[in-house]
């Protein structure tokens, strides 16, 4: 594997223990992984990229998303959630096939190299397509198959045997980048049998719970009324509750569920772009997660409900939604939102020791954004580096993506796909499936 060396970066943000903010320093990456960070000097390697009017820092972490949706974007937007549920979306993915997943999946995956996402968590069906698109991508995916087994027994049987079968096709795969999550879609969608199972299956096989939870006021209300509790609740009471819980929104949360959370050492994904769409109403509570050591990330959730992937517009929103929502500018600061969009989503995966961060010893996920945009300037200063990607930057000010090492886009140019071909074949996919359905 050729050595890269990211010479000459105008800041680079480390996002370790120190939030160490460099100047004109320079990234070397061997095999994959972080050589050395600091002065270049005389150091030299097979591949060298410019890093002068760039600022370096961890690839983003999209800790929820559902990436073959993409080829829903657009398509039914400004509807109460359960009418683009039932009228919408679940029929559209009754017709999906594991080619438009793939299509789906490689759409997703150009727009997140080109947004400086390099690492997601993913949720849907047809896994082994959506891996496929991946492998090719050469992104980091920690993938999930949606069980939902509506409370039928026969459907959970073969749910199970569906996840088992991706879980070793995974295993066969052998690919570092791609990694397994078990994938129980809801409390209101799984039976508790199914959540138990699945706790079980995740402690053996040691892997991470990716769920949704609490994301509208609905489902605490039917939780109400079908069992007298809250969901969190409910879930610890089943005995599903667990540390290896990746919980998607937690909108409706009190405080007492988010101390839950905290004390079994569950993560949170939280989606604000996909919340404030589809008007969850509520905001899910960061500063008391936060206060309960509840690891947070941030996610896109699926371009039906976002329309993007693009996780500066995710960070930006995330600091003014909570500004907003508790009329205080000092409530959430562009660090705090930062670390969530890295380290913190490598915290909330489990993969903190090798990714979310610029360090010596972790995988070469490296995003550049371009500091001498327009919108970029002036960079002031070492403190104002943080404020100016979370507040100024856009996803078009990614110039360059890598991950393990291996540049996948430059110039804005991508390498490791052709954008074009993959937009052509996914708006064939998107045009069958829709069908007459638009006007
Ligand atoms: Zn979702």
């Amino acid at each position: 594997m050729p050595t890269l060396l990211i010479k000459n970066c105008d800041w680079i943000v480390s996002q370790n223990s120190k939030r160490d903010v460099l100047r004109n320093a320079s990234v070397l990456i061997e095999e994959g992984v972080i050589r050395s960070v600091g002065k270049a000097d005389s150091q030299s390697a097979d591949v060298v990229l410019d890093g002068r009017g760039k600022i370096a820092l961890p690839g983003l972490i999209n800790t929820h998303t559902h990436l073959s949706m993409t080829l829903f974007r657009g398509f039914a937007d400004d509807m109460q959630l359960q009418d683009w549920l039932q009228k919408k979306i679940w029929p559209l993915e009754a017709k999906l096939t594991g080619e438009d997943c793939y299509v789906g999946a490689l759409l997703g995956s150009a727009e997140m190299i080109m947004s400086g996402t390099t690492g997601f968590v993913d949720m849907y069906f047809h896994m082994e397509d959506v891996a496929r698109a991946v492998a090719e991508s050469g992104l980091r995916g920690f993938l999930s198959y949606g069980v939902i087994d509506l409370f039928d027994s026969a459907k959970a049987k073969k749910e199970k045997e569906l996840s088992q079968k991706f879980f070793d096709h995974v295993r066969e795969l052998n690919n570092p980048r791609i990694r397994f999550v078990l994938g129980p879609h809801s409390p209101y969608t799984c039976s508790p049998e199914t959540l138990l199972w699945a706790k079980e299956f995740a402690e053996r096989k040691n892997v991470l719970l990716h769920v949704h939870v609490a994301e509208t006021r609905r489902e605490q209300a039917d939780m109400q009324r079908q069992h007298g509790m809250r969901v969190i609740e409910y879930l610890d009471k089943i005995g599903a509750l667990s540390g290896r819980m990746l919980a998607a929104h937690c909108v409706w949360l009190t405080k007492s569920e988010v101390n839950s959370l905290g004390k079994v050492g569950a993560r949170v994904a939280h989606c604000p772009v996909s919340n404030m769409k589809l008007a969850s109403g509520g905001v899910a509570p960061l500063p008391e997660m936060f206060e309960a050591g509840v690891a947070v990330g941030l996610g896109t959730d699926g371009a039906a409900s976002n329309n993007t992937l693009d996780m500066f517009e995710t960070m930006k929103v995330c600091a003014l939604l909570h500004k907003a929502h508790r009329w205080d500018p000092t409530v959430l600061g562009a660090q705090k939102v930062l670390d969530w969009a890295t380290i913190e989503g490598a915290r909330a995966l489990g993969a903190e020791r090798e990714i979310g961060s610029i360090e010596v010893g972790k995988k070469g996920d490296i995003i550049l954004v371009d500091a001498s945009a327009p919108n970029m300037t002036p960079v002031h200063a070492k403190s104002t580096v943080i404020s100016d990607l979370v507040y100024s930057a856009s996803a078009a000010n990614v110039d360059t993506t890598i991950v393990d090492g291996r540049v996948l886009m430059r110039n804005r140019q991508v390498k490791s796909l052709d954008p074009l071909r993959v937009q052509l074949k996914a708006e064939e996919a998107a045009r069958r499936l829709v069908g007459g359905q638009l006007g």
